[in-house]
């Protein structure tokens, strides 16, 4: 069964270019709502925590500095269907390859500022969600 729930962040490139209003817009005229929604500074530990699955990868570093460099927007969405319907929204890692008229084909500058954030299972959703907002924030 698939969950109705997923976490998205707007990362610190979208919003720092003003196009937090607009990816928003896209996405609630997509049909997902908003659950849960904070304007967030991460600190470098807090964006290594975050991201502690890619710790091996080669640009683990340069993830948490660019995550942690600016604002960024914490959002839970719900929709049926959630993570897969967000993923298809917001395209490929790589704005070269991420598909016309998705968020990271309008709005990414690279495959590391890549504009938002993505869970990438119900698992996932749950716990990213969980690592921003208490159950009482959650609507
Ligand atoms: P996602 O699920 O599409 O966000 O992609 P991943 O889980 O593979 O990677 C997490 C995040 O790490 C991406 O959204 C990018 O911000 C960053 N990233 C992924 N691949 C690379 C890369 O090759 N180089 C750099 N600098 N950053 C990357």
């Amino acid at each position: 069964m698939t969950g109705n729930k997923t976490f998205t962040m707007i990362k610190p490139d979208a919003f720092a270019a003003g196009n937090s209003g607009a990816i928003i817009k896209m996405i609630e005229e997509a049909g997902f709502s908003i659950k849960a929604m904070k304007l967030v500074k991460l600190s470098a530990e807090k964006a290594g925590g975050f991201y502690a699955v890619h710790k091996e990868r080669p640009f683990y570093n340069d993830l948490c500095k660019y995550m942690s460099s600016g604002a960024i927007i914490a959002i839970i969405l719900e929709k049926e269907n959630a993570v897969a319907d967000f993923r298809k929204l917001i395209g490929a890692t790589n704005p070269a390859e991420a598909a016309e008229g998705t968020i990271r084909k309008l709005f990414a500058k690279s495959i590391e500022a890549n504009a938002v954030h993505g869970s990438d299972s119900d698992e996932n959703a749950a716990i990213e969600g969980s690592f921003f907002f208490s159950e009482l924030e959650k609507f």
